[in-house]
């Protein structure tokens, strides 16, 4: 686990909780891949027992690109399954979904009185969706980063565990939350980013960040077969045509992810790089480790996914947990800002 170190850790405000809290949001859009998992569900769970743990699935900003109100609903329950099938334990932490805790977007609301607009329109992730999604340039877009800062700050949390990606959301949580801060007085910590030994996985296509936008991923929860395939179908190391010929396992992206399963990782990197193994044996090998190592959380997903009500009420429970993290922030802000 690393922190960032462009980012220091700011002054406690008297009203911040005791035990560090740590915050972290996930889209419900679809079942997870490996980069969400090695780039930063794994640090959810590592993290579930040293911090006070929320996390959160933030069907609100899916909002932005997922319109049919039947396919948010059961992709919202799929990704709770998900993560606890991956090892979030509810006894543990806090699992909820955004929408259940809506005094986050008044939150954001206020947030967007302190951020000035040319920082989201040159936020890059903004000019990516918009050339993603050219025929839906909706305003959520321009504000997400608003929101995701409003989702750090109800809890009051000062860590957030995500993948690199995510960092210049974060530096954009923290200079809105110093906005805030410096306009009204110490009230919320400046969040600090939290990575894995993988905050980049790239995808099957060795060259982008895996991501279901791209549609690179390696589906960690799926059936076997479907696994197989989108292995088998990684880009290696593309100066490598024959057999024989020495390899370069640096930039071969299915040797990479052989570091996080197994113990032979360097084995395989000198099987590749003296031609004794071919690309074709080491992605057999990590597909039959992926598999295995997914077994048991593909078993308890679909376990958990045919008993929508028990899912349904450890959400709920989770929602209840953070109510009154929630009230008492927006009471403080609501005071703080001269409202009411
Ligand atoms: P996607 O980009 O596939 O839509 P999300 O935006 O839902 O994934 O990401 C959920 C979490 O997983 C975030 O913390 C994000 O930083 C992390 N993550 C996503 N893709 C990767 C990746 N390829 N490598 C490392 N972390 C990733």
């Amino acid at each position: 686990m690393t922190t960032d170190a462009t980012t220091k850790p700011t002054v406690r405000p008297s009203s911040l909780p005791v035990k560090p809290r740590i915050y972290s949001g996930i889209q419900p859009t679809g079942r997870p891949h490996l980069g969400n998992d090695l780039g930063a569900i794994r640090n959810y769970v590592a993290l579930q027992d040293r911090y006070e743990a929320i996390y959160c699935i933030v069907d609100y900003h899916a909002l932005t690109h997922v319109h049919d109100p039947e396919v948010l609903r059961r992709q919202t329950l799929e990704m709770a399954a998900a993560l606890i099938a991956l090892g979030l334990d509810p006894k543990r932490c806090t699992v909820f979904v955004q929408s259940d805790r809506p005094e986050v977007t008044e939150l954001c609301w206020l947030f967007n009185t302190v951020t000035p607009v040319g920082w989201l329109q040159r936020t890059p992730t903004y000019k990516e969706k918009r050339a993603n999604q050219p025929e839906d340039v909706n305003h959520g877009l321009l504000t997400y980063p608003v929101l995701q800062a409003a989702d750090i700050a109800l809890p009051k949390a000062s860590l957030v565990p995500i993948g690199k990606d995510q960092a210049p959301h974060l530096e954009l949580s923290r200079e809105i939350v110093r906005a805030f801060n410096a306009r009204y007085g110490e009230t919320f910590p400046e969040p600090q980013a939290v990575y894995t030994e993988a905050p980049v996985v790239l995808g099957t296509d060795g060259q982008r960040k895996m991501s279901k936008s791209i549609g690179n991923t390696i589906e960690i929860l799926a059936e076997p077969d479907v696994i197989r395939k989108q292995v088998m179908s990684m880009v290696t190391d593309t100066q490598r045509i024959l057999r024989t010929d020495p390899g370069r396992p640096q930039v071969c992206n299915v040797c990479q992810l052989h570091r996080h399963f197994g113990k032979d990782y360097e084995e395989i990197w000198d099987g590749e790089r003296a031609a004794r193994t071919g690309c074709v044996d080491t992605k057999k090998l990590l597909v039959e480790r992926i598999i295995a190592h997914y077994a048991p959380a593909r078993a308890m997903y679909s376990e958990l996914l045919a008993d929508p009500a028990h899912l349904r009420a450890i959400l709920n429970e989770g929602a209840e947990r953070i109510r009154p993290i929630a009230e008492a922030t927006m009471t403080e802000v609501r005071e703080r800002m001269g409202l009411r």
